[in-house]
């Protein structure tokens, strides 16, 4: 990225938070010419995770990051998708993908990476451009209108703007909000685990499932399970979804299961699958959830990611809106006043995360279908592609009404701020901040 017409003022941004929001962010930030520092939390960034779809909308901003030598080994693009009964495993629906019709379509392709080799390859990145991350710093206040924060430590640290990107338990929300705002449960549990595909090549169960470059779905009352193949098809990764018994109390995450739960929760048909699996390696987590926020910003602050709009997983789209999110923010950081950029922002992003969000709620309600009426028909549904996902965007008025597919694939933030930009032009007469293309 060259140097482009180069304004008189480089900003001191501090991001909370080193997850993909805040690493996407950190990227596009430091691409725009501003001085960026990462504070996380954990002391150790830990292999977390499972599969992250990634659609051309967010490879878009990876391509530009320069990141798609990095992963190129670790993609994988599904040739099959198939969704089973999760009782008698009947097929659904099964369509068969172009993995080049994104690229062609959408001018971006869509990678399936694990979620911990696209976070390794983002931070590696982050390294190399020299910008630091303070590991074991967790955030306890900030001041927005002074634009600092306050570490465990009780180090003070002081910038000219602070990116939240805090996660689903976001401290950040709470201080922008001004009263806590706490997530909410959704209900459900996930389990994640990832088999080597190599201990499996004649396994009777697994192996049929991953011939083909197969994704599987098996959708039951209440419950699901997905199985896709990662890291460059070396691992079979598996999350079931089923409903919360409360056995995780007050606790978000556990490492390891109790395979009674398995047995209680999932088919003789499923089961076979999940019963390959290490209860010792079994990441168990509380799905959580937020109702729309009514502020994403205040003072020199902004929220982004999971800790302004967590994704359900129904649409695989929380990294892919995280990395939109830290494209978007750049370009207000790059081109407005700083007054400017926390409006600016939730009016780019709001709309469009807040209809993803509400149609992610929508595919769990159809998944998750109990056995009637309701599940008979979304089953005639799945036998035409077309049927599915048949959602509409809210209207704009002066643009022209996009599908759900184009919509949310043919995003491009670049534009997207263009446009703003010539709506809000009077918005630019104040610009300070240095402006790298
Ligand atoms: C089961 C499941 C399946 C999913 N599948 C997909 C998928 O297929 N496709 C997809 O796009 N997305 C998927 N997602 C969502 C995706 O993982 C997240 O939405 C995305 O990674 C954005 O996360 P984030 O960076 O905002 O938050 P996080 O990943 O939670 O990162 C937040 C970071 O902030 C740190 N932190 C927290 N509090 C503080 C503090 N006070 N001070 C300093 N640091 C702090 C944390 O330690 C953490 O490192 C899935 C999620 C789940 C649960």
């Amino acid at each position: 990225m060259s140097p482009h017409a180069v304004t008189n003022h480089v900003l001191d941004v501090i991001i909370v938070g080193a997850g993909i929001a805040g690493l996407a962010a950190a990227l596009a930030i430091h691409g725009a010419g501003h001085h960026v520092t990462i504070v996380e939390g954990a002391s150790v960034l830990r292999e977390i995770g499972a599969g992250v779809l990634i659609s051309s909308n967010a490879t878009r901003e990876l391509i530009r990051w320069d990141l798609e030598d990095d992963l190129r080994v670790l993609i994988v693009q599904s040739r099959v998708s198939r969704v089973l009964r999760w009782d008698d495993g009947k097929v659904l629906s099964e369509v068969k993908m172009d993995p080049s019709f994104a690229l062609k379509k959408y001018n971006a392709p869509v990678w399936m990476l694990h979620r911990a080799d696209l976070h390794t390859a983002m931070l590696k990145k982050v390294q190399s451009l020299g910008i630091e991350i303070k590991l074991g710093s967790r955030v306890l206040n900030a001041d927005v209108d002074e634009a600092s924060v306050t570490l465990a430590s009780g180090e003070v640290l002081r910038c000219d703007f602070i990116v939240g990107a805090d996660g689903v338990r976001s401290k950040m929300r709470d201080i922008i909000s001004q009263e806590p705002v706490p997530a909410l449960p959704t209900g459900d549990y996930a389990f994640q685990f990832a088999l080597e595909i190599g201990e499996y090549k004649n396994d009777p169960v697994i192996a049929p499932l991953v011939e083909g470059h197969a994704a599987t779905a098996w959708w039951g009352p209440g419950r699901h399970v997905i199985g896709t193949l990662l890291r460059g098809e070396s691992l079979f990764n598996c999350v079931a979804v089923f409903p919360d018994d409360g056995s995780l109390g007050d606790e978000h995450k556990q490492l390891g299961a109790d395979v009674d739960e398995l047995r209680r929760n999932f088919s003789d048909c499923v089961r076979s699958i999940l019963f390959h699996a290490d209860p010792s390696s079994i990441v168990k987590w509380k799905l959580q959830d937020l109702d729309p926020l009514e502020f994403w910003h205040r003072g020199h602050a902004v929220l982004i990611g999971d800790a302004c709009h967590p994704m359900l997983p129904y649409l695989a789209q929380g990294a892919s809106q995280a990395i939109e999110d830290g494209a978007v923010l750049a370009q207000c950081l790059a081109h407005l006043p700083l007054d400017r950029v926390g409006s600016a922002f939730q009016d780019l992003r709001f709309s469009r995360a807040t209809q993803i969000q509400q149609n992610a709620r929508k595919q769990k309600t159809e998944n998750h279908y109990p056995d009637g009426p309701e599940q008979q028909a979304r089953d005639e549904r799945l036998k035409d592609p077309t049927q599915v996902r048949a959602w509409q965007w809210e209207p704009v008025v002066g643009k022209p009404n996009k599908t759900w597919s184009d919509g949310l694939f043919g995003y491009d933030s670049q534009v997207e701020f263009e446009e703003y930009l010539k709506e809000h032009d009077a918005g630019r007469r104040n610009v300070k901040q240095t402006v790298r293309l």
